[in-house]
């Protein structure tokens, strides 16, 4: 929200600068990347650079935080602090302007114009307790929240008056919630989830000291029923919770909900013994649009499914939606006097902009709009894993997703001024709506450049990721 308002008034005076259409990042004094923090280590004797960066608590960030300081007592005579002030904040706006330029790791939607909710800055919404009971605090956000969890209901094919969901803060709080009614449900469940799902959900099992499976998964990421079916034999006393990934985090690999449902009753494990949590953060509005994709529907016997609303979507300020069947909620909630609600949800207040924001792109753009982004990212993505096979780079997309996989960047400067998210040997590229041609060309163009300047005696040879994406997108020596 972009919006130069100094007083407080129900007039307000949005000023919203559209970001330049043509952004010239060299006309911008930009804050320098902050250094990488070399990590020596020692290797038969020699000292040697690590790869990646050390993560140490407390230590990255002090040396750039910007100073809390007191007002002096004449600021307000001269000034001074406002400009300071407003400098700083300047600044700011030119680097992140620079740094939205130059993002591709992460499955942000950095596109979007809210210029029009800019007026709603100055009111704390919020939306404590639960969405379809009125709280006694007014200054809510209620009818656009529920509008736009029916958007989803429908979606996801489940009647007005059998779902319940809230607007969440983050995908992370829609799994936190998805599997704790799993565990309300089945109390003594055994939670299943493949090794490559997202880390939010061994999160959840953390913290509801819930027993849990990691599940191995094939070479596409996608989670392996037989070793699942193994699983559930050896534990058929139990029953199942389980969460299927509607796109993984690192491999954007959408798990077979239809051969996962089949697993289970396969090996006796009936309706009423099992619950599916679906994680749809990643893909879960993608895939509706996607020909061949696994249906989610709660016309399959799911128990619920959550995304972020900052990712495909795009918003201003992390969020989610979670939507479950109403008959779980109960087995949940507690009723709050000092409410006057209902408290079924994991926060306490809970964003009450965010579902504004949510409301606003569903209107605007509509199951035509978000179809035809989702066709243009899918094929910006193969134009990107052919471009960086032709260059030899070692590179895997899933058919149903736009997630590029590639061999990880030998240079930690080139890795942060992409914004490249890595694990292990490999680095991703997720294809969102605002990563045009151009931007794949310019990053192409300088992976390539510099990737010749990685390798000794001007020797490229691509390192081996067999083990990561399999021998077929593998172009090491051996593989290729
Ligand atoms: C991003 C992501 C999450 C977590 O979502 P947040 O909104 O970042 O909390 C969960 N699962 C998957 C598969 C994701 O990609």
């Amino acid at each position: 929200m972009v919006g130069s308002v100094k007083t407080f008034s129900t007039e307000v005076d949005v000023n919203v600068e559209p970001l330049p259409e043509e952004f010239d990042p060299t006309a911008v004094v930009s804050e320098p990347l902050p250094p990488v923090v070399k990590n020596k280590t020692v290797v038969n004797g020699d000292e040697v650079e690590k790869r990646g960066r050390e993560i140490v608590l407390g230590r990255n960030v002090h040396t750039m935080c910007l100073e809390v300081t007191e007002p002096d007592a004449d600021d307000e005579v001269t000034g001074e602090r406002e400009a300071y002030m407003a400098s700083v904040l300047a600044r700011y706006r030119k680097s992140l302007i620079e740094r939205t330029k130059h993002h591709l790791g992460y499955p942000y939607n950095l596109d979007f114009d809210y210029g029009a909710l800019g007026q709603l800055q100055h009111f704390s919404i919020n939306n404590l307790g639960d969405p379809f009971i009125e709280s006694n605090y007014g200054v809510h956000s209620r009818q656009f929240e529920v509008g736009v969890l029916d958007w989803f209901a429908r979606l996801w094919e489940l009647e007005k008056n059998e779902y319940w969901g809230y607007i969440t803060n983050c995908g992370t709080e829609g799994n936190l919630h998805g599997i704790l009614i799993g565990r309300e449900v089945f109390p003594d469940g055994i939670l299943y989830a493949s090794r490559e799902s997202h880390y939010s959900i061994f999160k959840a099992a953390r913290m509801y000291r819930m027993e849990c499976i990691k599940v191995d998964t094939l070479v596409s990421g996608e989670i392996d029923c037989t070793h699942f079916k193994e699983k559930l034999l050896l534990n058929k006393d139990k029953p199942a919770i389980i969460n299927v990934n509607i796109g993984t985090t690192v491999k954007g690999a959408v798990d077979d909900l239809d051969l996962v449902i089949k697993t289970l009753e396969e090996t006796g494990f009936s309706h009423d013994r099992f619950y599916i949590h679906c994680d749809g953060a990643l893909f879960g509005l993608m895939m509706p649009f996607v020909k061949l994709a696994p249906k989610v529907t709660f016309k399959k016997p799911i128990g619920s499914v959550s995304v972020s609303g900052h990712k495909f979507v795009g918003c201003p300020m992390p969020c989610g939606v979670q939507i479950t069947r109403l008959e779980h909620i109960n087995a949940l909630s507690r009723n709050v006097e000092y409410l006057a609600s209902r408290d079924a949800t994991i926060m306490g207040s809970r964003n009450g902009h965010a579902p504004i924001f949510l409301w606003y792109t569903l209107n605007r753009k509509g199951y035509r709009g978000f179809r035809k982004e989702v066709q243009k990212c899918l094929r910006n993505a193969h134009y990107l894993k052919d471009r960086l096979r032709a260059a030899g780079i070692g590179a895997m997309l899933n058919e149903l997703s736009s997630t590029v996989v590639f061999e990880r960047p030998q240079d930690e400067e080139f890795v942060r001024r992409w914004q490249l998210a890595c694990q292990g040997n490999i680095a991703h590229v997720v294809v969102m709506p605002n990563i045009t041609i151009e931007k794949l060309d310019d990053f192409l163009n300088e992976l390539v450049e510099k990737r010749s300047t990685w390798y000794p005696d001007g020797k490229l040879q691509s390192p081996c990721i067999a083990a990561e994406l399999g021998e077929d997108c593998c172009a090491c020596a051996c593989h290729k």
